[in-house]
């Protein structure tokens, strides 16, 4: 069967549908069906076109007059055509297909001078074709090629109202060097240089080491991406030149410096330098006065220049995972700036000047180096995001509880090592603003959370020192969830918890009791998992409501009765027996496969 859609156009409306035609020999007829003249002789307005597979074949003189727009993936490398002239065709578009070097379809193809478009996308083409016929053509697009780059026809620079030339290689490639009428792009030659028109040139993922200084010349380009173009060592002075420059990528180059000229680009709105052999900026980089994105991510970057402060349009700073060591003091007088990543970097101490940050909405200080956040970190009064995952953060400074506009605060992993005595480390009593805290491997014996009246959800997981939980003055705490504390004994003044809605407590071993549950009369559910120890006692017992939801699972040594009128879901509770609409699939049984007590605990599942 071969699948063929037809579009063509009718007094001016697009229709569309597809028309399967079925051959007698069976599924093997896929990609091999001949189109004939015959058949296109009943659509003689066909204007647009799109096939898979397949072939043309006959005499197609006087056909397809009409055609604008035509596209074919898994064209044959041989059409079986005669007298066949596109000489309407505006759009070409070509896909994974193998295009010999003397392909004859280039002729009928390219046969019209007004030519506007072509595509060709994962197409094994050694050459492209000699593109003097067409030299009004707007967008040239190779994508994704294979096993290598095509060598381009040196007709190309001819084109001079080209306005899009991407070379998109598939993966990192090797060129082939190649003697005249083609080229190479081992040195992005002069002759693309000549397009004067062009707006977005896209060399990508080819073995490019140079580009040529005429490429100065092309004052209308607008983007330029050189990204995974692995070999490419270094900028041209003359990039200074484009002026109209909004877009400049570099991403995953060799670059391992920008020539001051950069700092002329005057119009630039987005700088990728990501992954690139970059150590420093130059100062002139202050110049780039329309600068709103600048991602130096996995760059070798050490440190930035002063200049950096002059950017006073830039929103977006990324440095995760560069080499960065310190911030300069200009920092703060980026006041634009809503989001700075500085993620697992070197930095191990910010400067008082982040307190300027006045735009500063998302902060990302991941990773083990900083070990103290400045006071004026509470300056920043539109801060949403304060991300310090894997951080080794000993003190929070108590000008934090100013951050009024802070979401959750993710002090995930916030390590306190080398703790000796229990509370060395109480948490700030002015983190009175949070909605929603997570205390995950927190180093301390005992937390005690008091005051901290707009929290609405609790998490405190991974404690594993944790003996006391002390919870006073939580009223609003609508969500509280305790996992994987095995050391856990105590928690204490739950009961004040008005509002509580959902509490949820999961693997602490240690745990033999529950504080009263009694008088929260908002609880609606109450889970319990694999809480080895823990007791059941009528204090415990919650008063849950009609709609509640009582989840017990694998605890090993709970018994009782549990009151008839509760919705239960029990599982793998031996002296409790199992009822409820029990789960098909327990994460926790699934989990726990792995581990030592697996079958123990499969024969309870
Ligand atoms: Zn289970």
């Amino acid at each position: 069967m071969t699948h063929l859609i037809f579009k063509w156009v009718i007094n001016g409306l697009y229709t569309y549908f597809d028309m399967c035609i079925y051959n007698r020999g069976g599924l093997l007829f896929s990609k091999e069906h001949n189109f004939t003249s015959e058949e296109f002789s009943r659509l003689p307005t066909l204007r647009l076109l799109e096939l898979e597979g397949g072939n043309l074949v006959g005499d197609f003189k006087n056909f397809l007059l009409s055609f604008k727009w035509f596209s074919w993936c898994h064209c044959p490398s041989d059409l079986q055509v005669i007298n066949l002239c596109l000489q309407n065709l505006v759009v070409l578009k070509l896909s994974d297909s193998k295009i010999p070097e003397n392909w004859n379809g280039w002729g009928p193809c390219l046969a019209n001078h007004d030519l506007k478009v072509i595509h060709l996308i994962k197409c094994c083409l050694s050459t492209t074709p000699n593109f003097s016929t067409c030299l009004k053509l707007r967008i040239l697009v190779f994508a994704k090629h294979y096993p290598e780059s095509p060598q381009i026809s040196s007709s190309i620079g001819k084109l001079e109202r080209l306005k899009r030339l991407e070379i998109i290689a598939d993966r990192i490639q090797q060129s082939k060097l190649s003697g005249s009428p083609y080229f190479d792009l081992c040195i992005v030659p002069s002759t693309i240089c000549h397009l004067k028109n062009l707006s977005s040139l896209k060399l990508e993922g080819l073995h490019m080491q140079e580009l040529h200084p005429s490429i100065g010349e092309l004052a209308g380009l607008t983007c330029l991406s050189l990204m995974h173009c692995r070999q490419l060592r270094k900028l041209p002075y003359s990039i200074g030149k484009l002026r109209s420059l909004l877009l400049l990528n570099v991403y995953n180059t060799r670059i391992r410096e920008l020539p001051n000229s950069i700092g002329d680009l005057k119009m630039l709105e987005k700088m990728n330098l990501g992954c690139t052999k970059i150590r420093g900026l130059p100062k002139s980089v202050g110049g780039l006065q329309s600068l709103l994105d600048l991602n130096l991510r996995r760059s070798k970057i050490t440190t930035l220049p002063a200049s950096i402060g002059y950017l006073k349009r830039l929103k977006c700073l990324y440095m995760l995972r560069s080499k960065i060591r310190e911030l300069p003091n200009s920092i703060g007088d980026l006041k634009s700036l809503e989001e700075m990543h500085l993620g697992y970097t070197q930095i191990r101490e910010l400067p008082n000047s982040i307190g300027g940050l006045e735009s500063l909405l998302n902060l990302h200080l991941c990773g083990k180096k900083i070990t103290k956040l400045p006071a004026c970190i509470g300056r920043l009064k539109r801060l949403k995001h304060l991300s310090m995952i894997s951080s080794k953060i000993r003190e929070l400074p108590n000008s934090i509880g100013d951050l009024k506009s802070l979401l959750p605060l993710y002090l995930l992993r916030l390590e306190l090592e080398d703790v000796k005595s229990p509370i060395v480390q109480p948490l700030p009593s002015k983190l009175r603003y949070f909605d929603h805290l997570i205390l995950g491997r927190y180093g301390s014996r005992e937390i005690v959370i008091e005051q901290l009246e707009s929290l609405r959800r609790l998490n405190v997981e991974d404690c594993k020192s944790l003996v006391k939980l002390g919870l006073s003055s939580l009223g609003w705490l609508q969500e509280l969830i305790i996992r994987r504390c095995p050391k856990l004994m105590e928690i204490r003044d739950l009961r004040e918890m008005e509002s509580l809605k959902v509490f949820d407590i999961e693997t602490c071993s240690s745990i033999e009791r529950l504080p009263k549950l009694s008088e929260l009369y908002k609880l609606i559910f109450l889970g319990i998992c694999d809480c080895r120890s823990l007791q059941w006692s009528t204090e415990s017992s919650p008063e849950l409501s009609k709609h509640g939801l009582l989840k017990l699972s694998h605890c090993e040594s709970l018994q009782g009765a549990v009151p008839n009128e509760w919705r239960c879901n029990i599982h793998a509770c031996p002296l409790l027996g199992e009822y409820g609409d029990l789960p098909n699939f327990c994460e926790w049984c699934w989990q726990s496969k792995r581990g030592p007590r697996a079958r123990m605990r499969a024969l309870h599942c």
